[in-house]
């Protein structure tokens, strides 16, 4: 799918076609958008938002104008709702650290999953330190699923926030984060959504999901580094204090007092990153034009073609198995010396017709082979994927391993990429 709008996927790497199946850490670029990136900077280049001068005007419409692109294309209310940050991470830290000054004392609670990346556990143990907030797990059956009767057992009067991914980094689990956001608000909580691994691969809809938070990174969906996206709730956002204090963020300073700008303003200190804003707004009008549910379709279709390919493979256990039913005890036969719960967890059955078209991420082992030892031969061979723990070292202790390797596709990928990818790992596995 529009594979010839993105120059890096015609390189070579160690003289091999390159086929990159990494899409989960970033995504490549389309021309549009590194080209609107040059374009800017030849061109249009201003400091944003304080220049009475032409350029700076151009370039305040088009860093605006990209905050309504967001906006539209997350369904988001109100454009003062969407503050620019440089990605997933420091909107987590945003709010941990705003939502917390403003909403959380010591012993209140915050419910976070076991599947979570550490960019959204870390910055709530940070707070945990600074006020003795409490952190509860939600935790995961073991198909990989929440377990959301125990969820809702986790609920207590001191209850205030919980933080869930869309779509998990590491099993590609889709979350039911609409029920469960509905499940928190009847509580009195609010709702926060990672959705990292979900905006660059479904049309993602902030009300229809009902949460309270959203937050995503440009670069996972086809835009630039160091730009990404938190939006809240306007009521929200208004009752929580300023991050970081600088130019942009004030109405008024005083040697006695400063007094903060509006939204979405008060969150944004300093010069904020206006190409990367405009870039983002380029790449997101690039997928809406292929649309969000024809990429999901087409994710999808390479995901099951893929689960399929690789459940033929001797000593493969595959984790996780987003949106499906519980694998039967069968599914266990790779995992004769692996604990139960464990085991549950690995190479079950992937129906290739699931009715909620799964197109996250799948992490992998195969027999004893480390899973780096796969990445690094797998890339001599020009197959680019993600070895390691994948930003979820709780996540790993869960499932018993110290690390997995990772295949994830982008709108670019082919029933072809899955193929070479395959006999690759084939030809990898026959020199162990
Ligand atoms: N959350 C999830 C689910 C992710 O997959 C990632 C990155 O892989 C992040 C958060 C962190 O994103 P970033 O490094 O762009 O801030």
């Amino acid at each position: 799918m529009n594979r010839q709008d993105f120059p890096i996927l015609s390189r070579e790497v160690y003289g091999r076609p390159l086929i990159y199946l990494d899409n989960a850490a970033t995504t490549q670029k389309p021309r549009c958008v590194v080209e609107a990136i040059s374009e800017e900077y030849y061109n249009v280049n201003a400091n944003v938002h304080r220049g009475v001068h032409y350029l700076s005007q151009q370039a305040t419409e088009l860093h605006e104008g990209a905050r309504e692109t967001v906006r539209r294309f997350i369904n988001a209310p109100d454009t003062a709702e969407i503050i620019f940050t440089r990605g997933t991470t420091e909107s987590l830290n945003l709010v941990a650290t705003s939502y917390g000054e403003a909403f959380l004392h010591e012993g209140d609670e915050v419910l976070i999953s076991e599947m979570e990346h550490h960019s959204n556990i870390v910055p709530w143990q940070l707070l945990r330190e600074r006020k003795g907030i409490v952190i509860k797990v939600i935790p995961m059956t073991d198909d990989g699923t929440l377990d959301l009767q125990a969820y809702e057992r986790l609920f207590t009067s001191r209850t205030r926030l919980v933080c869930c991914c869309h779509v998990s980094n590491v099993l590609g689990t889709v979350n039911p984060v609409k029920e469960m956001a509905a499940i928190a608000h009847a509580h009195g909580a609010h709702f926060l959504v990672d959705a990292a691994q979900s905006v660059p691969h479904q049309a993602v809809d902030v009300q229809n999901l009902g949460c309270d938070f959203l937050v995503f990174s440009g670069h996972k969906v086809y835009g630039p580094t160091g730009i990404g996206v938190l939006w809240g709730r306007k009521e929200l956002l208004d009752a929580m204090p300023p991050y970081q204090g600088g130019g942009e963020m004030i109405a008024r300073v005083t040697w006695e007092k400063t007094t903060y700008e509006r939204l979405p303003f008060k969150f944004e200190a300093g010069t904020p990153d206006y190409v990367g804003s405009h870039a983002l707004a380029v790449a997101l009008d690039y997928v809406s034009a292929i649309g969000m549910d024809a990429i999901q379709r087409h994710e999808a279709d390479l995901t099951a073609y893929a689960l399929q390919k690789m459940r033929e493979i001797e000593g493969m256990r595959i984790y996780g198995h987003p949106a499906m039913p519980q694998p039967q005890a069968a599914t266990v036969q790779n995992h004769a010396a692996t604990p139960p719960s464990q085991a549950a967890m690995i190479g079950g059955p992937h129906p290739t017709t699931a009715p909620s078209l799964p197109t996250g991420p799948i992490s992998f082992n195969v027999g004893t082979i480390h899973p780096l030892d796969l990445g690094t031969l797998l890339d001599r061979l020009g197959i680019a994927i993600r070895t390691g723990h994948h930003c979820a070292q709780p996540l790993m202790a869960r499932c018993g391993v110290e690390g997995m390797a990772r295949i994830s596709f982008g709108l670019y990928n082919t029933r072809e990429d899955i193929d070479a990818f395959i006999s690759a790992l084939q030809r990898v596995i026959k020199m162990f």
